[in-house]
Formats: C-alpha cells, sequence, structure tokens
C-alpha cells in the first residue's frame, strides 16, 4: 500500500522548462521575471501593487515597517497561527498581544481583538488561516476608527474570496507565502501586496538593502548610476529563478483551487452524517482556496484526535495535527502577551487534524483517507 502524503506540490514539465529559460538567459538574481511575477500576481489579486520577497515571513516584516510599527508597539495576532505570524513584530521589538479565534473559520474576530488592545497597538495581524477567508469588513471598521493598520496574513490564502473579490485586497498590507506547503509554489518565497503606492516603493527599496536603484537597473546601463541607501534595508530578494517557476503556476492557480474545492466537498458529504467530527467549511461571505482541509474531532466521536491520527497513519495515511497555537510554544512562554483567555484556540489546537488534499489527489487515495476515519473504533 503506497503512503498518501497530506501535501504535495503540483509541479510539471512547465516549471522545468520555464527554469531552464532562466538559467540560459543568464540572469538567475531578481530582475525581468520577478518583476513579470509581481505584475502578474498584483493582477490576479486585484490589488494595485506587488513586492516579491524571499517568504511570507520576510514579506510580513515589511509589511510591519511600512505600516510605521516600531519597537515597543503592540500588534495584536491570533495565538492560533504558524508560529512566523507572533515571531514578524518579535523581530522588529514590538510585542505580538494574542487574540482568540472564532471557532467556525479559525479566525480572529473584530470583537476578539478589540478585548487585547491597548494604548500601544499600532497595528493588527489577520490571518486567513489554511485559506478560509477571514470577515475583513469588522475588523477594517475597528482599524479605521481607531487609526490602526491592518495587515492581513494571507500566506495559505491564494485563491480564496471576500464578498466575491480575492482575499487580501482590503487590508492596508498583505503578505503571502510560496512555501510548497501552500497552493502556488516558488520553493521558498513570498508576496506583499498593498494599494498604497508609497508603502510599495518602500517595501521594495528596504527588501533590497534599501538602495534607491535596483540592482536590475544598474545592470541594466553601462554607466551605472550612483546608488544612495537612505535607511537600513534587508536582503529579503526573490530570485527570477523562483519567479519563472511562480509565473506558471499563478496560471494554474485557479485549476488547482477548483480541485481542492472538489477534494474538500467530497470530504464533507463523506462524514456529513458521522457524528463527533466536524469540517471546515466556506464561511457566507467567501469562498476557501481548501490550503487545509481541517476537522475537528470532537467528544462524541469513537476515538480522539491523537487516537485518530495513529489509526490513519497505520494506513499508511499522513495527517496532520491541526495549527498550531504561538503561547503554548517556548518561544512565547512567560509571555506578558497574552491579556486574555485563549479557549477557542486551546480547544481547536488540541481537537483539529488536516487530512490530505492536494492537486493530485486521486479519488481512489481520497476514498482510502474517508474509509480509514469512518472505520475509525469500528471493531
Ligand atoms: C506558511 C505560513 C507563514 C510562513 O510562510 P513562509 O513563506 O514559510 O515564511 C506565515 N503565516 C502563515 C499563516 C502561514 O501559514
Amino acid at each position: 500500500m503506497n503512503r498518501i502524503s497530506v501535501m504535495k506540490p503540483w509541479l510539471g514539465t512547465a516549471e522545468s522548462e520555464a527554469l531552464a529559460e532562466v538559467v540560459a538567459s543568464g540572469w538567475v538574481a531578481q530582475g525581468p521575471r520577478t518583476a513579470a511575477f509581481e505584475e502578474a500576481f498584483a493582477q490576479h489579486q486585484h490589488v494595485r501593487h506587488a513586492v516579491a520577497a524571499s517568504s511570507c515571513t520576510t514579506a510580513l516584516q515589511l509589511a510591519l515597517i511600512v505600516a510605521g510599527v516600531k519597537s515597543g508597539d503592540d500588534v495584536v495576532v491570533p495565538s492560533f497561527s504558524f508560529i512566523a505570524t507572533a515571531n514578524a513584530p518579535t523581530y522588529l521589538g514590538a510585542r505580538p498581544v494574542f487574540a482568540d479565534v472564532e471557532s467556525a473559520t479559525g479566525n480572529v474576530t473584530a470583537d476578539a481583538v478589540e478585548r487585547v488592545l491597548t494604548n500601544k497597538t499600532t497595528a493588527i495581524i489577520a490571518v486567513d488561516q489554511g485559506g478560509m477567508p477571514l470577515d475583513l469588513e469588522p475588523l477594517r471598521r475597528m482599524c479605521d476608527e481607531r487609526g490602526i493598520a491592518l495587515v492581513e496574513d494571507a500566506a495559505c490564502a491564494a485563491g480564496s474570496t471576500y464578498m466575491g473579490a480575492p482575499v487580501g485586497g482590503g487590508a492596508d498590507v498583505s503578505a503571502w507565502s510560496f512555501h510548497p506547503r501552500k497552493l502556488l509554489t516558488t520553493g521558498e518565497g513570498g508576496m506583499l501586496t498593498t494599494n498604497n503606492p508609497d508603502w510599495a516603493s518602500r517595501a521594495r527599496r528596504l527588501r533590497e538593502h534599501a538602495m534607491d536603484v535596483s540592482a536590475a537597473e544598474r545592470h541594466g546601463s553601462t554607466l551605472a548610476p550612483q546608488e544612495h541607501y537612505g535607511e537600513v534595508g534587508y536582503n529579503f530578494r526573490m530570485t527570477d529563478l523562483q519567479a519563472a517557476v511562480g509565473l506558471v503556476q499563478l496560471a494554474k492557480l485557479d485549476e488547482m483551487v477548483q480541485r481542492r474545492r472538489e477534494l474538500a466537498s467530497r470530504y464533507r458529504a463523506a462524514f456529513h452524517d458521522v457524528s463527533g467530527l466536524r469540517c471546515a467549511q466556506d464561511p457566507e461571505y467567501g469562498t476557501s482556496n481548501f490550503q487545509s482541509f481541517w476537522i475537528e474531532v470532537l467528544p462524541e466521536f469513537r476515538m480522539d484526535r491523537e487516537h485518530l491520527l495513529e489509526k490513519l497513519a497505520a494506513d499508511e495515511i499522513s495527517a496532520r495535527r491541526g495549527i498550531m497555537a504561538a503561547h503554548q510554544q517556548q518561544a512565547y512562554a512567560g509571555h506578558s502577551g497574552i491579556s486574555a483567555p485563549l479557549p477557542v484556540t486551546e480547544r481547536l489546537t488540541a481537537n483539529t487534524l488536516i487530512l490530505p488534499l492536494y492537486h493530485e489527489l486521486a479519488e481512489h487515495e481520497q476514498d482510502r483517507v474517508i474509509s480509514s476515519v469512518l472505520n475509525a473504533g469500528g471493531e
């Protein structure tokens, strides 16, 4: 019996050919393909500016800097997220303050954020967890009223929609991941998007050592203009090797989302009548790309989450514990940013698991996963 993995990127010969072209061109660092990828991504996401970065983590860091977050500030984040969400403000000397999430989507709500605001809060990072779109409008109103920056960690959410439009465009600035665990991959890679032209150009400079003339511009001219460094920047660049793969992947994104949604519906239909299992589902205001298909194992189910994971593993199926809680990790142990209890976060972290879901998952393989879950605790 072959092992079914939890996730597999959808890569093919088109990606290999695109890479070979970049190699043949002699220009492998950030250059024309990165610019083309940025333009195509901005268009796909209905947002004015896209700035490529080395990862979502570095894009989040840039997002907070351009949004004006400084050392000593408080930034509200969900604990229920990959730890990079909490790390981004920490890198800047700001304090991540954890807000709880709602059970239906695993995302922060305006109410939960409001409860943990302090007079030092300058930004919030809201996450589209596992690709599940967050309810942006109430957060948008709250941030506007209080003059707080709204940053969206859309790492998982390329291809998800909110109120009929791609997610991400309604925040002040958003960050995306192209790690192979997400739908669209460039190996490693990330993107920052914003409708603010000043923030976009500052992010563009900061990711490249804060040089005022880009390396691509300098190499494009015989007598290179003198460059200046107005502030301390970073090397958060994407390479043209990655961007070339990204362009091919972006063209396949809509197809990937469609397939994920079909497979997610099959899971939902199969578990519909099982008492004690709750499946991820679209909220009424949007659609998920189902980057992660999670189920919550409730006390009524025949076994707990850990035993179900063991049962799946015994059937050669690789599932994963659900989203982590950053406040339970050593890195944030005893952290003063926990100002409210996080009961939903703790419940979901303990009881959810992620089932295999990826573009090339065959239906007979998915049926094997379904049978394994349905037979759990059978005899
Ligand atoms: C994957 C992920 C990240 C980190 O993305 P990288 O590109 O690996 O830096 C950040 N936030 C969330 C919510 C993620 O799922």
